[in-house]
This record gives C-alpha cells, structure tokens and sequence, in this order.
C-alpha cells in the first residue's frame, strides 16, 4: 500500500474543510452530487459517439445510503469512473479541479465565510467526516482502487476488486460535538430536504436507502 502526501495546496484547503465553522456544511451533499452527476454525463456523451458504448437510461443513477449503525453515509454512482492516475491527480492536488478558482481566492482572503461561496469540491467532504474512501473503477479498465484519507495526514491508494465501473465514496461522520449534530446526515428527512434544495435539477435519478441501528 502506497501513503502518499497531499500537495501544498490541497493541504491548506483540507486543513479549512477540516476546522471549518461554516454553518452550511450540508453543501457535502450538493459536492458529492454533482460529481456523481458529472461522472455519469461523461460516459453519456462519450456515449454519442463511440458504438461500443452502450447507454442505457435505467444503468445510470446515483445512490445515498446512510447507515446508522456503522454512521456512515455512501454516494454511489454508474458514472465513468477514474484509473489510478486520475485519482491521484483528482484527489491529490486541486490543479486541474473547479477548486481552483477558490484557491486563487485564499491566497488573498482568509476565510470560512468563502466556502459558500465557491463549488468547493470534493474536499468539503471532510467538513463532515473524519475519513472518506473512494472505491473507483474506471470505464474500459478491469482494475478497481480504493483510496482513503482522514484529510490530514495524506492518503493511500490501493487495488481493489470492484465489480462495477463507478465510483463509491463513503463519509465516516465526525462525532457530534459543540453545536455541531453530524448525525441529521443519516436522518432520510434531512438527507431529502438537503438533495430538494441544492441537486433537484440533476438529471439522473437520486435514489436513496437508510439503514436504521
Ligand atoms: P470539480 O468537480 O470542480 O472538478 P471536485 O473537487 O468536486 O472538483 O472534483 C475533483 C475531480 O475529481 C473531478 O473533476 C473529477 O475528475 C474527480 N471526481 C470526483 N468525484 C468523482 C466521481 N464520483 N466520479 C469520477 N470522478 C470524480
Ligand atoms: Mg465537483
């Protein structure tokens, strides 16, 4: 198994994911979405002009699954996938990411208050989690990977079977503390208003599943 530092940049937006105080931390969801989503609309387009692919409407969704017991919430999508070198270079730094509009913006600002402000990404995961897996596997690829990090201390990657292409992330919540109830993101209610209100125009189906303790 590889353990693999973050880059400078990551690092410093991680560290505002990690202690950040902003109030709208539900906004994880809307990141997780839309990347999901964003997964998916690759393979469709890619699917317009190359035959081999085949898009079926029905194979393409997105899951959110929060289980109780374990206080684990899981996004699942059928979209494209990513090989290892894109999960380093998507996970790892935050060049190539829609992130780095933000990151030219910390430079000058300090700020909690900026996090709503921009699409901050995936890393906004660990405003609510203390670790987060990705298993991935990407389209034409028969190797699968699972990368896990705390958003602290770097990240490993390794192989690992996945049966489907896609890619599975799940968020292990923080433990509730101060006025902070991490637990409302295992509650079906909380997790329907937060899809209602920020991903009702993503165009493929949400399904959801709670697992109660
Ligand atoms: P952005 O979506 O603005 O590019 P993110 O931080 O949200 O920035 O995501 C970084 C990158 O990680 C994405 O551009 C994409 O390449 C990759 N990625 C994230 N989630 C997924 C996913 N579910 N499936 C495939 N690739 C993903
Ligand atoms: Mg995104």
């Amino acid at each position: 198994m590889e353990k693999k530092q973050f880059q400078a940049e990551s690092k410093r937006l991680l560290e505002m994911m990690v202690h950040s105080i902003y109030s709208q931390k539900e906004i994880f969801l809307r990141e997780l979405i839309s990347n999901a989503s964003d997964a998916i609309d690759k393979i469709y387009y890619k699917a317009l002009t190359d035959d081999s692919i085949s898009f079926n409407q029905d194979d393409y969704y997105i899951r959110v699954e929060a289980n109780k017991d374990k206080r684990t919430l899981t996004v699942t999508d059928t979209g494209i996938g990513m090989t290892k070198e894109e999960i380093e270079e998507n996970l790892g730094t935050i060049a190539k990411s829609g992130s780095l509009a933000f990151k030219n913006e910390i430079e000058m600002k300090d700020g909690q208050e900026i996090i709503g402000q921009f699409g901050v990404g995936f890393y906004s995961s660990f405003m609510v989690a203390d670790n987060v897996t990705v298993y991935t596997r990407a389209l034409h690829s028969d190797e699968g990977y699972k990368w896990v990090s705390d958003g602290v201390d770097g990240y490993t990657i390794e192989p690992f079977d996945k049966k489907d292409v896609g890619t599975e992330i799940v968020i292990e919540l923080k433990q509730n503390e101060d006025e902070e109830n991490y637990d409302e993101y295992l509650e079906e209610y909380k997790l329907k208003s937060i899809i209602k209100k920020y991903s009702d125009f993503i165009r493929y189906p949400i399904k959801m599943d709670v697992t109660e303790q």
